[in-house]
């Protein structure tokens, strides 16, 4: 299972995800209470009060350090982006969350987690955070407008699938170029796709796609996958699945809708083109840290660095989730780490009330 931790402030998502998403009932769900936040918010209801604990990000993280906060007494607020939920509202069945052994499915368990959350009386708000102020305490954070004050801040917004940056493929996107098959899969009934990367998420995608798409081709740029052995023999066995290696993408080619990629082979530099419908973008992902450059401590892919625990360079200030784990990157980590937050949150707010 993919880490799925927080979408967020500076999540990436292509138009035709973005609308998918709202047609599913969690979608709708959300978007009630995106709009019952903002209503909130025009009302200037919520920032008289100074919050324990405010939460940047609503993935398996985000909603984890709430149960704790908020079961715990502290007067809790979620910022939870908006699109909440995390990258587990994008995918389908999670067959490794430990407790579902049938598998659950993603939006289900966010849903869940979020439920759970507001049961202990979390406050949330489906907006993007928009900027942050660490220089004080209490710290603030902002929603456009509207500043929430917070003794204590957990940083759990996740990360954002990687692009290839190609100028072809942000013209494309959401005619044809995607980056999340649940999402968009369905548009690919009998035609032709290209996945590229070799991960988890490419063959994911790559399973995905194969219930709707005639041929799906995975281009990776070495010979080797890096995706879990469980996860190859899987798209081995799968007919409609085949496998392009050592090759780079350099182009998608294509005025209105995708309709063919330049391929290199690395090894031999020789260049050819082939037909396809769709292109889906598979190469992992970036962490959402863009509001925090400058305001805590980074490394030098941009993750944010953590010690003893959850803490960040700046005291009270706490992390969980992708944002900070380049290794494990999995829904259950991250939710494992959001509780570690909320309980060094906890511990820091009983010290400095
Ligand atoms: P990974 O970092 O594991 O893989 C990214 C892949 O994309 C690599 O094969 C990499 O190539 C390739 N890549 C990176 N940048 C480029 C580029 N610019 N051009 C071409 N190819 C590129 O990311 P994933 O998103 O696949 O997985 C992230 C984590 O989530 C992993 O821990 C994974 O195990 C987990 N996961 C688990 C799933 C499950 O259990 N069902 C499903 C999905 C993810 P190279 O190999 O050369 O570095």
């Amino acid at each position: 299972m993919r880490s799925k931790a927080a979408r967020s402030p500076s999540h990436t998502t292509s138009p035709s995800k973005m609308s998918l998403k709202f047609d599913t009932p969690i979608r709708r769900d959300s978007r009630k209470r995106h709009n019952a936040g903002v209503r909130r918010l025009r009302l200037g209801l919520a920032n008289e009060a100074v919050y324990d604990v405010v939460i940047v990000g609503s993935g398996p993280a985000g909603l984890t350090s709430a149960i704790y906060t908020s079961r715990a007494n502290f007067k809790t607020l979620v910022i939870g982006g908006a699109l909440w939920g995390g990258q587990l509202v994008l995918t389908s069945e999670v067959e490794n969350f430990s407790g579902f052994p049938e598998g659950v499915l993603g939006p289900d368990l966010m849903d869940d987690m979020r439920r759970q959350a507001e049961r202990f009386g979390a406050e949330l708000i489906f907006e993007d955070a928009t900027s942050v102020n660490l220089s004080s305490r209490p710290f603030k954070v902002s929603v456009r407008n509207q500043t929430y004050q917070a003794k204590a801040i957990i940083v759990a917004t996740g990360a954002s699938p990687r692009w290839l940056g190609l100028e072809s493929e942000a013209r494309l996107i959401g005619k044809g170029v995607a980056s999340c098959a649940t999402c968009d899969a369905a548009f690919f009934q009998g035609k032709k796709v290209v996945v590229v990367g070799g991960g988890d998420t490419a063959l994911d995608e790559a399973l995905t796609l194969a219930k709707f798409a005639s041929e799906v081709k995975v281009v990776h740029r070495r010979s080797q996958l890096r995706a879990t052995r469980i996860i190859q023999e899987r798209a081995f066995k799968n007919e409609k699945i085949s496998f392009i290696l050592d090759t780079e993408v350099k182009d998608i080619l294509g005025q209105e809708r995708v309709e063919r990629v330049r391929l290199k082979n690395v090894r031999t530099s020789e260049e050819s083109e082939l037909q396809t419908d769709g292109v889906f973008i598979a190469i992992g992902q970036e962490p959402n840290t863009k509001l925090f450059e400058g305001k805590i401590e980074l490394d030098e892919k941009g993750y944010v660095l953590v010690r003893d625990g959850s803490k960040t360079s700046v005291e009270g200030v706490f992390a969980a989730g992708d944002v900070q784990d380049l290794r494990y990157r999995q829904a259950i980590t991250a939710a494992g780490e959001g509780c570690k937050a909320a309980l060094d949150a906890g511990r820091y707010l009983e010290e400095h009330p």
